[in-house]
């Protein structure tokens, strides 16, 4: 179940935390995978040898999901590579949290525009390609804040809460075409992005979770290979949340 084999996946943000467990977890079905990533060097090079030892297959290339141009170039690179591309997962994202009255506009402005922007970027980047194959999945990444809101976080509420609408117009727009759009919600998992949680913080969402704990990454990759997979083909445009019962 959910063989992948033979189709080709980008994965924003897939050198570390819950995408690259979805990359390894696609390469694992038979995906050849590529990650993206914008920063740290050192993460994707681990996560590419990581790639390669599954099945011999991988590639990582740095560009920033809010930059047109630099999306635009990692798209063509990878059609130039490995012919096409099946499965994108938007997964690429940063928090910057601050009460609104204390926001600083850039910290605003960067989580539109990686979080968000990003998601428009990559998605129109592939669609020639899906079209070309008349099958695609993409798979966005939102969160929990998009659903219940959280103090402090605007910025990625709005982010996400974006994400969740345009899934749901895409999801209309390719249906004809094979290609399916959803919504991916982790819950609180644990990865860079929650390590800087506080004590007090970590308790707190604890207490919210009916299964009591964080999830891992791992937990949400299953989600995603389901998603990617044939097996899901008559579904689109939902959100499926993977937290815990949080929401
Ligand atoms: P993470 O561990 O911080 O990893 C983020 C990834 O995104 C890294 O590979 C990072 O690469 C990349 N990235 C950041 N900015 C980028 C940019 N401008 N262009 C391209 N890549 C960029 O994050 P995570 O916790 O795994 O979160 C992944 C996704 O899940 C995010 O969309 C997040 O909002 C969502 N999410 C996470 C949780 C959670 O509890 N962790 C819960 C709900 C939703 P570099 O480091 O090289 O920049």
């Amino acid at each position: 179940m959910y063989s992948l084999d033979g189709k080709v996946a980008l994965v924003t943000g897939g050198s570390k935390g819950i995408g690259k467990a979805i990359a390894l977890a696609l390469a694992h079905r038979g995906a050849k995978v590529c990650i993206n990533y914008s920063s740290d060097d050192k993460a994707a090079e681990n996560t590419l040898s990581e790639l390669m030892e599954i099945n011999g297959w991988g590639m990582k290339i740095k560009a920033d999901v809010s930059d047109t141009d630099d999306v635009k170039r990692m798209v063509a690179t990878i059609v130039k590579e490995a012919d096409t591309v099946h499965i994108l997962v938007n997964n690429a994202g940063i928090i910057r949290d601050s009460l609104l009255m204390l926001m600083k506009d850039d910290d605003w402005r960067r989580v539109i525009e990686i979080n968000l922007n990003g998601v428009y970027n990559c998605s129109k980047a592939v669609l020639r390609p899906m079209i070309g194959e008349k099958w695609g999945r993409i798979i966005n990444i939102v969160s929990p804040s998009a659903i219940m809101g959280r103090p402090g976080q605007t910025n990625y509420a709005a982010s996400k809460g974006g994400i969740y609408s345009f899934t749901k117009s895409l999801a209309k727009e390719l249906a004809r075409l094979g290609i399916t759009v959803n919504a991916l919600s982790p819950g609180v998992i644990e990865t860079e992005l929650t390590k800087v949680l506080e004590e007090k913080v970590r308790r707190e969402f604890i207490g919210m979770i009916p299964l009591g704990r964080f999830g891992n990454p791992s937990e949400v990759a299953h989600a995603a290979c389901f998603l990617a997979s044939g097996e899901s083909q008559y579904i689109t445009g939902v959100l499926i949340s993977v937290d815990g019962g949080l929401t």
